[in-house]
Order: structure tokens, then C-alpha cells, then sequence
């Protein structure tokens, strides 16, 4: 059976372009980039030249990239990193929809005596500029908010939000880990300080991740050993992770336009044929500005695990919530944050996409979808046809 995977928000496919690239540093240029020795350093030349590409996707500069093992590393480093620059500063903004990297971390923060403003989000995903200025304050060392949501693809103002921060000397973080190579991101001249990413969400293995820190920010590591990337991070550099996320990074640039248009028109083409062929659904986030790849939709009076057990006998791999959420019942926080009605917040399945994702993908869940739904409604004791839609 084919395997049809819209679920790129969880994880990518490596690109073949970027097994290659990483391949030789299994075998040939497996030497320590720290080593004196010329055999280590044409590793640190390679090391040097993915971290170019790396900072070249985002504009940034070379020396303004760290990388990590993971995205929830990155995170992890910034918000601890400000609250250690900051002693005197206790209090945290961030919103109620972040990615467990940032928000199960503020919470342990709180239980350490931090206070966090978690922002609300509307209906469509949107957090309130003027709640958000209002809540920075003499106190708030640092500003976490992620630029794309992982469940729903809507975008956060990051940058105007980050303005407000800098006007007010607060440090501020952005989670990029799902905007990064999906929509452009140029770091020159915007007010951010720190911003994370992650390898495999842009087809890089799993196991590398980058930090972005602007230069002349102040910096506390959180890995604290070697002196290897100029002692922000210690530990002997992933090499070929990092070659990877080079790679895939350039990759990115290439096909970022390939993202905003044919597999933008993917996923417009898939909301548009479920909504012609199922009623009473709701796509979570559909008015926000959104990534060109990734749609939210639930489906009244139906589980959403009952739709991916289903799917998944015909060879569809999608998601209900976030796949680090999956596993319990409870609906998603960030559906439940977007005042998403019981009913569908249950039965809600993210697609998303990616360049791999073809014509032949989305025509196969536009057959299987509906009748599964149509299924799945039988079986419910609540579902009526003609039940009031619950929509934005
Ligand atoms: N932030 C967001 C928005 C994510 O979607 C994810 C992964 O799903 C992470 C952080 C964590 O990244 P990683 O799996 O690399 O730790």
C-alpha cells in the first residue's frame, strides 16, 4: 500500500539532497572539528559553510547561528538564557497556543516562582495586540511567542509584536520551528533577539536544531562544557546534522515559492473538496493569516482518532492535535485556547503538507475522507443531519 503522508508538522522525510550531503561524515569525515589535526578540520570548514547556509534562509549572519540538538532545546536555551541575563526580572509573556517546548517550560518556570501572562488567542488564532502591549511591564525579562502555530499553520505577528518588546529593552524569542523554510524570514533590521528552528521539520534528520541569537544580545548557554560554538553550546558538533540542516536550508530557499504557491493550491484545493462533500465541519484558523501547508478541520460529532484509525487503513497519515498530544483524549489545548466547541474540538485532523505531497495525495483523502465521516456519523449518538454548524 502507498504510503500518503500529509502529517509534515510532526516530521519531515529526509531529502534525498540531504542524505547526501550527510553521508560522508559517517565514514570519510568522521574527524572531531575541535582537533588540531587537518583531518578535524576540513570538518570544521563544512561545519562552517552549513552554518553560512543556514543563516543565509533567514538573513542572518553566520556567527548569529548555534546549532542544537532539536527545536524544544532551542526553546528551552532562549527563555532560560533571558531569565538568567535578566536575575532581577521575574515575569514571562507568551501565549496560551505554544508548542510544549515553551509552554510545559513556563509552567515549571512558575512553580519556580516566575510569573507568565499566557495571551489568549480568538476564534481564528489571533492573539490581541493591545492585551500584548499592555502586558510588558518593568518586570518581563523575556517575550516567547511562537511565529507559526504547529497545530493550526496561523501565523503570530512576531515581528511587530517584537518592536513593542524591544521599544521596552524586553528580550524576545520567537518559536519559527513550523515558519521556517514555509514563508520568508528575513531577521535584518526586524527586533527580534532569539529565534528557534528545528532540522526536521524542513527535511533535515531529527537530532539538530538552531538557535538564532542576534548579535550583541546578551547570552547565558544552557549546554555548558566545550568551547565548541564559541561556547554557546557545548558538545561535539552533530557534523552530520549540521551538513544536513545546511543542506536543507538551502533546499528551503530554493523551493519557499514552490510552497507559497503549488502546495499552497494542495491544501486550498483539499479544504475546498471536504467542505463541498461534508457539512457540518469547521477549518480551526482558516480566517487567521496561515502556512501554505497546513489545514485544521474538524468534523462535528466525530472522533478525530476515529477519522486517523480509518485514514490509516488506506494508507493516510495525518494527525489529531499535535503528534506530542496525541495519545490522550483530551482535545487540543490550542482548539480549546481558540473557544472551539466541544463537539468539534473532538473530531478535529490536521493535514500537512509538503513538497513530496501530490495531486494523486489529496484526490486519495477526497475519496476516503467523506465516507469515513459519513461512517463515523452513523455511529454517533449526537450527530443529526442538519445540526446547526458550529462555524467561525
Ligand atoms: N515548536 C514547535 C512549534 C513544534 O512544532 C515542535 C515540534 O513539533 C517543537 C517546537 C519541538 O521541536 P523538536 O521536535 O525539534 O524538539
Amino acid at each position: 500500500m502507498r504510503t500518503v503522508y500529509l502529517d509534515n508538522n510532526a516530521t519531515t522525510r529526509v531529502a534525498p539532497e540531504v542524505l547526501e550531503e550527510m553521508l560522508p561524515f559517517f565514514s570519510d569525515l568522521y574527524g572531531n572539528p575541535s582537533s588540531m589535526h587537518s583531518f578535524g578540520g576540513q570538518v570544521a570548514r563544512h561545519i562552517n559553510e552549513a552554518r553560512a547556509r543556514v543563516a543565509a534562509l533567514i538573513g542572518a549572519e553566520p556567527d548569529e547561528i548555534i546549532f542544537t540538538s532539536c527545536g524544544t532545546e532551542s526553546d528551552n536555551t532562549a527563555v532560560l538564557s533571558a531569565l538568567a541575563v535578566n536575575p532581577e526580572k521575574r515575569h514571562i509573556v507568551t501565549s496560551r497556543v505554544e508548542h510544549p517546548a515553551v509552554k510545559v517550560l513556563c509552567e515549571n518556570l512558575v512553580e519556580k516562582g516566575y510569573r507568565v501572562t499566557a495571551l489568549g488567542v480568538d476564534s481564528s488564532g489571533n492573539i490581541d495586540m493591545d492585551e500584548y502591549e499592555r502586558s510588558l511591564t518593568l518586570d518581563t525579562a523575556v517575550v516567547s511567542l511562537m511565529w507559526a502555530n504547529n497545530e493550526t499553520g496561523a501565523i503570530f505577528p512576531v515581528e511587530e509584536a517584537a518592536l513593542l518588546a524591544r521599544e521596552k529593552g524586553i528580550l524576545f524569542h520567537t518559536d519559527a520551528v513550523q515558519a521556517v523554510g514555509k514563508i520568508p524570514i528575513n531577521m535584518k533590521g526586524n527586533g527580534l533577539s532569539m529565534l528557534s528552528f528545528s532540522g526536521h521539520k524542513l527535511h533535515a534528520p531529527k537530532g539538530i536544531g538552531v538557535l538564532y541569537v542576534r548579535r550583541g544580545t546578551r547570552f547565558s548557554p544552557f549546554m555548558i562544557g566545550g568551547h565548541q560554538e564559541k561556547s554557546r553550546r557545548g558538545g561535539t558538533e552533530n557534523t552530520p546534522g549540521i551538513a544536513g540542516i545546511g543542506r536543507a536550508c538551502k533546499l528551503a530557499g530554493e523551493r519557499i515559492e514552490e510552497e507559497n504557491t503549488r502546495v499552497k493550491e494542495l491544501r486550498d484545493r483539499l479544504e475546498r473538496e471536504i467542505a463541498t462533500r461534508v457539512s457540518n465541519i469547521r477549518i480551526n484558523g482558516g480566517k487567521a493569516l496561515r502556512l501554505p501547508n497546513t489545514t485544521n478541520i474538524s468534523f462535528e460529532f466525530v472522533e478525530g482518532e476515529g477519522i486517523l484509525l480509518l485514514m490509516d487503513e488506506f494508507g493516510i497519515c495525518a494527525s489529531s492535535g499535535s503528534a506530542c498530544t496525541s495519545g490522550s483524549l483530551q482535545p487540543s489545548h490550542v482548539l480549546r485556547a481558540m473557544g472551539v466547541p466541544f463537539t468539534m474540538a473532538h473530531g478535529s485532523v490536521r493535514f500537512s503538507l509538503s513538497t513530496y505531497s501530490t495531486d494523486e495525495d489529496v484526490d486519495l483523502v477526497i475519496e476516503k475522507l467523506p465516507p469515513i465521516i459519513a461512517r463515523l456519523r452513523e455511529m454517533s449518538p449526537y450527530w443529526k443531519e442538519g445540526s446547526v454548524c458550529a462555524a467561525e
